[in-house]
């Protein structure tokens, strides 16, 4: 982590929560969950959003999950950057490997919500990662270069980009990613972003880090996986190694930004 890049903790929470222990994720975090070194972000289910903005601590922002490429129309189920914007939000995550792998979105799709969620002045979190068999056959670097190329391609102001990388892991193979692997992949796309943007957004640009139980969270309760596979999820166990790497900026969090653990993990690089 440079000191140049403000220290970053996003919390996904994915299909999560109800409005009960919604109220308990809030309590903890407008206890705890503000630290002037650390930019922390929330993404609660979409039908929570308004919920969460009203009662959350204002320092601490809140993103939607996912938005549409356009402003309006005909596309049931779908929201626009436009609306996250008039509810009081700025942020977004875009890309993230379960749109892409369970939903099916392409990096086209994604550069161009990336450039419509831009132009209608958000924050974005695009998420790239690779898959256990593209590690594995030695495809990590094309992969992720590939997924960064559509996006940077749609980037008009990368001081409204923050990257997550997660490598996207299978269950049950026992691998997990060290943070030396993790740290080498950040550098990795650190480098491509000063061959390919520039040597000022590759040195200003934060890339998170964030594990993902891929297939575990589709199929099993979180519980189960994590005693099958401990992963390379974020946790308060595990956060402050990750937070000394040169160039982890911070973290795109699952299971853990649901528990009061998360408030650890926020405060990382204490
Ligand atoms: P996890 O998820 O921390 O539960 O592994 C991270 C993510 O998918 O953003």
């Amino acid at each position: 982590m440079s000191d140049q890049r403000k220290f970053f903790v996003g919390g996904n929470w994915k299909m999560n929560g109800n409005k009960s222990s919604i109220d308990g994720i809030i309590k903890f975090l407008n206890e705890g969950g503000t630290n002037p070194n650390t930019e922390v972000v929330c993404g609660p289910p979409m039908i929570y959003l308004d919920y969460v903005r009203q009662k959350l601590d204002k320092k601490i922002g809140v993103a939607a999950q996912n938005c549409y490429k356009v402003e309006k129309g005909a596309f049931t189920g779908e929201i626009s950057p436009a609306m996250i914007k008039d509810m009081g939000l700025n942020w977004v995550i875009l890309g993230h490997s379960e749109r892409r792998h369970v939903f099916g979105e392409s990096d086209q799709l994604i550069g161009e919500k990336v450039a419509h969620a831009l132009a209608a002045g958000l924050h974005l979190i695009p998420c790239v990662g690779e898959k256990l068999e593209e590690r594995e056959g030695g495809k990590t670097e094309e992969v992720v270069f590939r997924q960064m190329k559509a996006i940077a391609d749609a980037v008009s102001d990368w001081s409204r980009v923050v990257i997550a990388y997660e490598p996207v892991w299978a269950i049950g193979t026992g691998k997990t990613a060290s943070p030396e692997q993790a740290q080498d992949v950040h550098a990795a796309i650190r480098k491509w972003l000063e061959g390919n943007v520039s040597a000022d957004v590759a040195k200003s640009t934060r890339i998170l880090y964030g594990g993902i139980r891929y297939m575990c969270v589709v199929f099993l309760p979180l519980y189960i996986v994590h005693l099958i596979h401990p992963t390379g999820s974020v946790t308060a166990k595990n956060c402050k190694e990750l937070a000394k790497k040169p160039d982890i900026d911070g973290f795109l969090v699952g299971g853990a930004s649901l528990k009061p653990e998360f408030i650890d993990i926020i405060n990382a690089r204490l």
